[in-house]
C-alpha cells in the first residue's frame, strides 16, 4: 500500500466516567494504534446530546474528565490527535450533505436504533437527531478519510452504514464531467507501455475480480512520483469502475473483548448501572465484584457451578493468566471453592491494572488546564484535515459557484 501512514478515527460520548468496557472494548486498541498509524480521537459531544439533550450538564461535566481517562489509558497527545467534535462544524456540513442522498430505511434498519429505544425507555428517543446519529458518525469518519475505526462490537453496524454512505457518495459525485479526459492525461504521464499494462490488468480485474491485478496495479500507481494524490485517487476509481473515490470506505477494528459484559452479564454500560469505572476507587471495585451475581444454579457453596453460565468467568478470560483460568475451569464444576474465593484474583487484577492508569491521570487531575491545551491544539490539527476534505466534497458535488 502507500508509504503514508493509514488513518484511524474513533470517538466516545462524554456521558459519564469511562468503564472497563470502554477500555477493553476500544481504548486498548486506540493506544496500540497510535504507535503505527495517524490517529484521530474525538470527544463526541454532539452524539452525547442525542440521548442527553435534556441533561446537557452531564455532558459538560464529562468532556475533560473523559480525556483524562484517555490519557490514563495511555494515549499520548504527541502521537495522536485528540479533539472536540462540536468545535469542528465541518462535521455537521458533511452530515447535511450526506443526508440528502441517504434513504431513510438505511437508518431505520440500524440495529442499535430500535435496541436503544427499547433499553432507554425513560428517554424519548423518537427524535430526528437519534435516528440520524449513525449518519453523523459516518460524517465524523469520512471527513478524515479514515481507513480504520477501532470500536466495540455494538458499533460495527454503524461502520457498515459509513461504508454504504461513502460508496453512494462516490457513485453520485465521484465522476467528474471530464473524467475520461483526466484519466487519459494521467495515463499519458505513465508512458505508453505502463499505460497499456494498466489497461490490461484493469480489464482483467473488472472481468474476474482478480485481487492480485488490483494490488499490483495500485502498488504501481500509488508509488508513482509523477502523479498527484488526486490523480492517484481518480485512477483507483477508474480501475475499479466506481469513479473517483472522493470518500474512503473505512473498516471496523475490534478487540478480542469487543463486548465486555457488565456485573450482571449484560453488556457493560453506564446506562445499565452494571459498570466498573476505569478509575473507580479500590473499595468500590472490591464491593462491586464481591456482589456480582454468579452462576444462578450455584446456590450453596457445595453446589457445582458452570463457568460458562457465570459473568465472573467472562472477566477471568480477560484478566486472569492461563493458570488461574485453569484453576477456575477445574474447581468451579467440582465446587472446590466458593464464589468469593474465585473472585479474589479478579479483584487483585483489576486493581493492579488501575495502578499505572491512576499514576498517568494524576498530573492532569492536578492541573486540568493541561487537558484543555491538549484538546485546543488537537482540534486545530483536526480541523485542517476536515477543511481539506470539505474542499474536495464541495468540488465533487459542484458547490463551488
Ligand atoms: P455506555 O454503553 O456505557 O452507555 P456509550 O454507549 O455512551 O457507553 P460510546 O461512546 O457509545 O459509549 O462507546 C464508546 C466506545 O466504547 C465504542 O467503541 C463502544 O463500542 C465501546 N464500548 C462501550 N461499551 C462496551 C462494552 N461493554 N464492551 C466493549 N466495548 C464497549
Ligand atoms: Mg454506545
Amino acid at each position: 500500500m502507500t508509504a503514508a501512514k493509514q488513518r484511524v478515527l474513533s470517538g466516545m460520548r462524554p456521558t459519564g466516567q469511562l468503564h472497563l468496557g470502554h477500555y477493553h472494548g476500544a481504548l486498548k486498541n486506540w493506544v496500540r494504534l497510535q504507535e503505527e498509524m495517524e490517529c484521530f480521537y474525538f470527544v463526541a459531544d454532539w452524539h452525547a446530546l442525542t440521548t442527553h439533550y435534556e441533561h446537557r450538564e452531564v455532558i459538560e461535566q464529562n468532556v475533560y474528565e473523559m480525556v483524562i481517562d484517555w490519557l490514563a489509558a495511555g494515549l499520548d497527545p504527541e502521537k495522536c490527535t485528540l479533539f472536540l467534535q462540536s468545535r469542528i462544524p465541518e462535521h455537521a456540513e458533511l452530515f447535511t450533505l450526506l443526508a440528502m442522498g441517504t434513504p431513510l430505511g438505511w437508518l431505520e434498519r440500524v440495529p442499535t436504533y430500535k435496541d436503544q429505544q427499547e433499553k432507554l425507555k425513560d428517554k424519548d428517543l423518537s427524535t430526528y437527531g437519534f435516528l440520524g446519529y449513525p449518519l453523523l458518525q459516518a460524517a465524523d469518519i469520512l471527513i478524515y478519510k479514515a481507513h480504520w475505526v477501532p470500536v466495540g462490537e455494538d458499533q460495527a453496524s454503524h461502520v457498515e452504514l459509513t461504508r454504504e454512505a461513502a460508496r453512494r457518495f462516490n457513485h453520485l459525485y465521484g465522476r467528474e464531467a471530464n473524467f475520461e479526459a483526466l484519466i487519459a492525461a494521467s495515463l499519458e504521464k505513465l508512458g505508453k507501455d505502463s499505460a497499456k499494462r494498466l489497461e490490461k490488468s484493469r480489464k482483467k480485474f473488472q472481468e474476474t475480480g482478480d485481487e492480485a491485478s488490483f494490488d499490483g496495479a495500485m502498488g504501481f500507481v500509488l508509488g508513482h512520483a509523477e502523479l498527484s494524490a488526486e490523480e492517484k485517487e481518480r485512477l483507483q476509481g477508474w480501475f475499479k469502475g466506481t469513479g473517483r473515490a472522493v470518500l474512503v470506505e473505512p473498516q471496523a477494528l475490534l478487540t478480542e473483548a469487543s463486548r465486555l459484559p457488565g456485573l450482571d452479564g449484560a453488556k457493560m454500560s453506564k446506562s445499565y448501572g452494571n459498570a466498573i469505572a476505569m478509575r473507580e476507587d479500590a473499595a468500590s471495585v472490591e464491593q462491586k465484584v464481591k456482589r456480582m451475581p454468579t452462576d444462578p444454579a450455584r446456590v450453596k457453596v457445595s453446589d457445582p457451578g458452570n463457568p460458562d453460565a457465570c459473568p465472573v468467568w467472562q472477566f477471568h478470560k480477560i484478566y486472569s493468566d492461563a493458570e488461574t483460568c485453569a484453576w477456575v475451569r477445574d474447581g468451579c464444576p467440582k465446587a472446590a471453592f466458593g464464589c468469593l474465593t474465585c473472585k479474589q484474583p479478579l479483584i487483585d487484577a483489576i486493581l493492579k491494572e488501575q495502578q499505572p492508569m491512576l499514576a498517568r491521570a494524576q498530573p492532569f487531575v492536578d492541573n486540568p488546564k493541561l487537558v484543555r491545551e491538549i484538546i485546543e491544539s488537537g482540534t486545530q490539527k483536526a480541523q485542517k484535515v476536515a477543511r481539506e476534505t470539505m474542499g474536495d466534497v464541495r468540488t465533487a458535488i459542484g458547490l463551488n459557484y
